[in-house]
């Protein structure tokens, strides 16, 4: 796989640009050219790393984020990846062993760090793209722990993950949750026995701030959908997402993702009315999508080709309601 920014990798731009002031941080004016690139921000996970990341004596790496889950932040921010990619390390207190949720971008010093801890005994995928994949087979070597995926080919001597399959690893109870959508590969690891709510790692499904990009078309918003009410269904649990900051509530999350999908069909079964048999993807992209920057100007074609589809689906009868 080439290092090429991943399209499908990237947050809703459109979102970013219409949030406008509001938006926290995450510009579309970010270097966009490298999501790889470690010198371009003050902010990132170099930084971050160098203040929290080291392990101590405890073998504490990253930051925490729930009782069983801590996170280290990969060094490559960018539009597509906002902070960063999350790597997150699931451990019960007592365990000897750990399991390390998305290696993420092949950055030396990050998977070093991230093998520094408790002995790594398993690493989970929640979806290909490879700012989450990249590295799979570099840290399997370092750690000699087993990928697994739940698309065969991103596994690496471990077998493909099984929807509602129960792993216990790291001390604690894992269960696989697949929530296609962003892509055809993506899943959610719920931990039932972190802290009072339980947790959800959500991977690229519901992310830490914006909305995430269904990436047609392999994306699909009809699955996404769905998804997002099996992930509502599991109640408060905390969202644990792979970019950005941690959710207290993936049922609220759920609903706002909601929310906002259902709005933003509105307005492009709007534009479609309006433009009638000249609604190309390009044409609607630049009514609703306006202003976008052009370098995340192929995310927002990505995403509305999907609704498009969706709509088209919706038309025959075949949309879920
Ligand atoms: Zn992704």
């Amino acid at each position: 796989m080439d290092d090429a920014t991943d399209a499908t990798d990237a947050t809703d731009a459109t979102d970013a640009t219409h949030r406008g002031s509001t938006g926290h941080g995450h510009t579309s004016n970010d270097d966009t050219h490298d999501t790889h690139n470690t010198h371009d921000t003050a902010t990132g996970a170099a930084g971050a790393a160098g203040a929290t990341g080291a392990a101590g004596a405890t073998g504490a790496i990253g930051e925490r984020t729930s009782e069983l889950t801590r996170r280290l932040l990969a060094p490559n921010p960018g539009p597509m990846t906002l902070d960063g990619t999350n790597s997150y390390i699931i451990r019960a207190p007592n365990a000897e062993t750990c399991v390390v949720v998305d290696p993420g971008p092949l950055h030396e010093g990050h998977l070093k760090l991230l093998a520094s801890g408790a002995p790594v005994e398993l690493v989970l995928i929640t979806h290909h793209h490879s700012d989450h994949t990249e590295a799979s087979a570099r840290f399997a070597a370092i750690t000699g722990a087993q990928v697994r995926a739940l698309d065969p080919a991103f596994c690496v001597d471990g077998a493909p993950l099984v929807d509602n399959e129960e792993i216990v690893a790291g001390g604690t109870r894992i269960r696989v949750l697949a929530t296609p959508g962003h892509s055809s590969d993506s899943v959610c690891f719920v931990l039932p026995d972190d802290g009072p709510t339980g947790s959800v790692l959500t991977g690229d499904t519901i992310l830490g701030r914006g909305t995430t990009i269904i990436a047609h078309p392999d994306g699909n918003l009809a699955e996404y959908l769905h998804s997002l009410e099996l992930l509502a269904g599991i109640g408060d649990a905390v969202a644990l997402p792979a970019h950005g900051d941690s959710l207290e509530n993936l049922m609220a999350a759920c609903e706002r993702y909601r929310a906002h999908r259902l709005a933003r069909l509105a307005e492009v079964r709007d534009v479609v009315a309006t433009l009638g048999p000249d609604a190309t993807v390009e044409k609607v992209t630049d009514l609703v999508y306006a202003d976008t920057d052009p370098a995340i100007r192929f995310a927002a074609e990505a995403s509305m080709r999907a609704q498009l589809e969706y709509l088209e689906s919706e038309a025959a009868g075949s949309a879920p309601a």
